[in-house]
């Protein structure tokens, strides 16, 4: 290796770790399942749109990366234990665990809507995260490091911007981050959390009835920063920050990604 290379492989910020992205196959997952391989980690996508993840694993490795499929429904306690010891079987450890896989569920009324489908959002919000959090960190805690990151939503900090269980949900999300912080951080593994704002995703495009076009644009009137909408790029350089080890010492915490838009003053339009 010349000296340049040298560089540029001390330069990458996951450079021999390995991280499970659940929810890999699409949007902010795939974004980031992308930018940790390029960051040197090895990534495990864990989904259940088993054709586009494994799509997105054969395009990481034709980048020169490493990536691998395993299909994982978040809300099976036997799926997502067995992408933990895929990982623990494949590469004998597991540094980084992002829980984001999500769904949204229906815009319906808090006076009619259904438990059953209160219940399907919360199985994967709400359990998949917190299956995540105990396998994962089960995982990590017997080598004393690690790090899980879980995708909440700017709907973790206020109301009515989405359906009434995904709002719910999202609350859940922080709270479940900031118990295992607390837990968890005593055998050196950090648990945090990401809130983005509004990005055209597929998730966000189905739920809001859009095409990504709309969307994008939709994204982009209700920023507050001038003309930029959000992309799940930008969620992913978050990520990426909590899961290397420059986050070593933020734990807890609820990193929001909005561009300003819950600081506010809703009086000013
Ligand atoms: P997306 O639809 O592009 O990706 C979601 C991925 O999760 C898909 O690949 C899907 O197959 C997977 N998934 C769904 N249910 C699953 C399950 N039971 N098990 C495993 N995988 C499952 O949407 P996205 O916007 O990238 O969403 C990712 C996360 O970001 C979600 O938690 C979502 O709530 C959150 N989020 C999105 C937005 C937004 O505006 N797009 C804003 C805030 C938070």
């Amino acid at each position: 290796m010349n000296s340049s290379a040298v560089l540029s492989s001390l330069a990458r910020r996951l450079e021999g770790k390995v991280a499970i992205v659940t929810g890999g196959a699409s949007g902010i997952g795939e974004s980031t399942a992308r930018l940790f391989a390029r960051q040197g980690a090895k990534v495990i996508i864990a989904d259940i749109q088993d054709e586009m993840g494994q799509e997105v694993c054969r395009e990481i490795v034709g980048d020169g990366g490493m990536a691998s499929y395993v299909h994982c429904d978040v809300s099976s306690e036997a799926d997502v234990q067995a992408a933990v010891e895929t990982s623990l079987r494949s590469h004998a450890r597991l540094d980084v665990m992002f829980n984001n896989a999500g769904t949204v569920g229906e815009y319906r009324s808090h006076l009619d809507f259904d438990r059953s489908d209160f219940e399907k959002v919360f199985a994967v919000n709400v359990i998949g995260v917190f299956l995540g959090i105990k396998h994962a960190g089960r995982a990590m805690a017997s080598t004393g490091r690690g790090s899980i990151i879980n995708t909440a939503s700017i709907a973790s900090v206020m109301g009515a911007m989405a359906t009434i269980p995904y709002t719910a949900s999202k609350h859940a999300v922080v709270g479940l981050t900031r118990d295992a912080a607390v837990e968890l951080g005593h055998y050196g593994v950090r648990v945090n959390c990401v809130s983005p704002h509004l990005l055209a995703s597929p998730l966000a495009c189905r739920a809001l009835g859009m095409d990504t076009r709309a969307m994008e644009d939709a994204a982009e009137k209700s920023s507050v920063l001038s003309a930029a909408a959000l992309k799940a790029q930008d969620i992913a350089e978050a990520v990426l920050y909590l899961a290397s080890d420059e986050s070593r010492y933020v734990n807890g915490h609820n990193l929001v990604v909005d561009g300003g838009y819950t600081t506010t003053n809703p009086s000013l339009g």
